[in-house]
């Protein structure tokens, strides 16, 4: 179903094969969002930090595959919050701590956040992390410079194009001009925010396959949160879902 918004609906269009791995993505990120350094080990890769992290919104996928002219070819994706329209992690989310704003962004209001951890269950992309006082974060879109009329950090620091910001139909319909077979992300989960332009599969840059929002999440959203707002209780629901979800509250398991 189309978001009610979609008229006005933004989004970033990454074209990996324009990606050059130089991650000023990722500083521009931190910069703008003053996130601090992450101590990681190396780990046989040039990809730092290894995945997404409370103070790492994006990162740059370091996919090494073979090739016949190489000993590696590699192929870099950004990996970040997709901004889905049928969000699990807003479907989830007992305290309304997840919002979508007019631009279509999936932002976050840590004031609101209760700690539950259901969004990580809910997200088909394994986005969200939580911070040290045990609040949500991810990419929120640069909801706040978007609403101000700019393109988000990443993108205005991207020196070759690979990440674009604009109206999210006049994206897909130029990369379609342009030459891409597939757009990944035009329909999945209502239509991405973050659409991918692919020449080659979409699997060996290591995007997820037929991303889809668990049946629990579904179940959740339709029955038994609508009680947690007549009565029961956002955080008692939140941790009786969990329970039946995820098993019982562990301690926060992010790498240090
Ligand atoms: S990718 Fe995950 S965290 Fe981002 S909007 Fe979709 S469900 Fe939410
Ligand atoms: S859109 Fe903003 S918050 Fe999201 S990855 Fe880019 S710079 Fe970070
Ligand atoms: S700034 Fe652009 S080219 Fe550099 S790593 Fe990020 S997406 Fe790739």
């Amino acid at each position: 179903m189309a978001n009610e918004n979609s008229k006005n609906r933004k989004a970033i269009l990454v074209t990996p094969e324009l990606c050059i791995g130089c991650r000023a993505c990722q500083v521009a990120c931190k910069s703008w969002n003053q996130l601090p350094g992450i101590k990681t080990k190396n780990n046989g890769s040039y990809q730092n930090p290894p995945d997404l992290a409370s103070a790492a919104y994006n990162i740059i996928r370091y996919n090494e595959v073979p090739s016949q002219d190489n000993p590696v070819r590699w192929l870099f994706v950004s990996r970040r919050c997709m901004h889905c329209d049928d969000a699990g992690c807003m479907k989830i989310c007992p305290s309304g701590a997840l919002y979508k704003t007019d631009e279509g962004a999936v932002a976050f209001d840590r004031d609101k956040c209760i700690g539950c951890k259901l969004c990580v269950t809910a997200c088909p992309f394994d986005v969200p992390r939580y911070d040290a006082d045990g609040k949500v974060t991810k990419c929120h879109l640069c909801f706040d410079r978007i609403g101000a009329g700019m393109s988000p950090a990443c993108v205005k620091t991207c020196p070759t194009g690979a990440l674009k910001y604009g109206d999210r139909e006049e994206l897909i319909s130029t990369a379609r001009k342009d030459g891409f077979a597939t757009l990944y992300g035009e329909q999945d989960l209502g239509g991405l925010g973050s659409v991918y332009a692919f020449k080659e599969e979409p699997k060996l840059y290591g995007m997820v396959e037929n991303p889809a929002i668990p049946s629990s999440v579904n179940f959740w959203h339709t029955y038994l949160k609508p009680l947690s707002v007549i009565g029961l209780g956002g955080v008692v629901a939140a941790a009786a879902i969990h329970y039946l979800a995820i098993g019982p509250h562990k301690d926060n398991e992010e790498e240090v």
